[in-house]
């Protein structure tokens, strides 16, 4: 079967929503499944309402993507429809961002988990391809989360993170550690490290990493100079490589999270304006992309912000956008529908 696979692979923005299936507990409470995936492209939501008499009746909301998934697709497949036609664009200075959007218990990170690993497959089978073997090419890899507003790097203890711009624009985070890949199995232990040591505050594991964006970035390198060593006998120091291109996976935090404003507890009101804004600033980028706009207003956002670089230029972009089928997640299936619908 082949989903979402026609010329809008090569388009710069990809839509793209993921229904997961009801889960034991939803089972459970034998809540309805009110979300239809009508065909590749077309879905439905079927919103339980009530009458002034009380007689129940549905609201049909109707929306189009480039692609929809249904609780059936594998990760495989949703690794065929969203980054493997894009890995080629990043041998030739395309920075590639893969954003999984969608409320807590979406399905978010069950979605991104798999798919740098598969990148970092495809990757390095290029980078051995005759195309490429004499490139000189190597592949990186680091992961950090945002965090209340700040940066914090997930495969060194969660270190806390600064970032600077250079005079050209480009965002350098400093003292991120990036991890050469030369052995592709080693990707997957990096990225169930860096989730193990996303936030866990006192309130337990999926609470906290709600509220905080995780970022694992691969990025090819150019390493064609070695710096002369000064003392003879001593091994000279490669220079650091010069970016080929990039992409960036990004489990976002709930968007249910964006609301938490009015909460009681003041850290949970301002990390919940924190995300709010974010996730604001990265639809404007977005829609910005989209409309070929030379100003893209990234400093809405410490995301943007450290996005920067992937929105200028070659970009190539997909929100994966997850859903949750039970009545009871009605309104925040319906707000992520609209978000990613205005993205589009
Ligand atoms: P989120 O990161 O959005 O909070 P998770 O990825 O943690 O959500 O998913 C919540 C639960 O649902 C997890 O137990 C996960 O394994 C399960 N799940 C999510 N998506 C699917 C899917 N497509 N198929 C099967 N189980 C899924
Ligand atoms: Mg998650």
């Amino acid at each position: 079967r082949d989903i979402g696979t026609n010329q809008s692979n090569l388009a710069k923005i990809k839509v793209v929503v993921r229904k997961r299936p009801l889960n034991k507990k939803e089972l459970s409470r034998k809540e309805d499944d009110i979300v239809t995936v009508v065909d590749d492209s077309y879905i439905s939501v079927h919103e339980p309402k009530l009458k002034v008499d009380l007689t129940a009746y549905e609201e049909k909301h109707e929306f189009r993507f480039d692609a929809v998934l249904d609780e059936q697709v594998t990760n495989d497949e949703v690794y065929r429809v969203t980054v493997e036609p894009i890995i080629p664009a990043i041998f030739q200075r395309t920075k590639a961002t893969c954003f999984a959007y969608g409320q807590t218990g979406s399905g978010k990170t069950f979605t991104m988990q798999p798919l740098p690993l598969r990148a970092a497959e495809d990757i390095v089978r290029l980078l051995h391809h005759p195309t490429y073997r004499n490139q000189k090419f190597k592949l990186w890899l680091s992961f950090f989360e945002i965090y209340g507003g700040k940066l914090y790097d997930l495969l060194s203890e969660r270190r806390k993170l600064c970032m600077r711009e250079d005079g050209r624009q480009q965002v350098c985070i400093v003292g991120l550690q990036e991890f050469e890949v030369s052995d592709v199995h080693i990707v997957k232990e990096y990225i169930e490290r860096g989730n193990g040591t996303r936030s866990t505050g006192s309130t337990g594991a999926n609470e906290e990493s709600s509220r905080s964006h995780a970022i694992l970035q691969l990025v090819i390198k150019k390493h064609n100079e070695v710096k002369e060593s000064r003392r003879p006998g001593e091994a000279n120091e490669p220079k650091p490589g010069k970016v080929v291109g990039k992409i960036s996976f990004i489990d976002l935090a709930g968007s249910e999270r964006g609301a938490d404003t009015t909460d009681n507890d003041k850290q949970t009101r301002i990390e919940g304006a924190e995300i709010n804004k974010s996730l604001l600033a990265l639809k404007e980028c977005i829609r910005a992309l989209d409309n070929d706009q030379i100003h893209i207003p990234f400093r809405g956002s410490k995301l943007t912000e450290v996005l920067r670089d992937s929105f200028v230029g070659n970009s190539k972009t997909v929100m994966i956008s997850c859903i949750s089928p039970n009545a009871g997640s009605c309104e925040h299936t319906l707000n992520t529908l609209r978000y990613a619908d205005r993205v589009k």
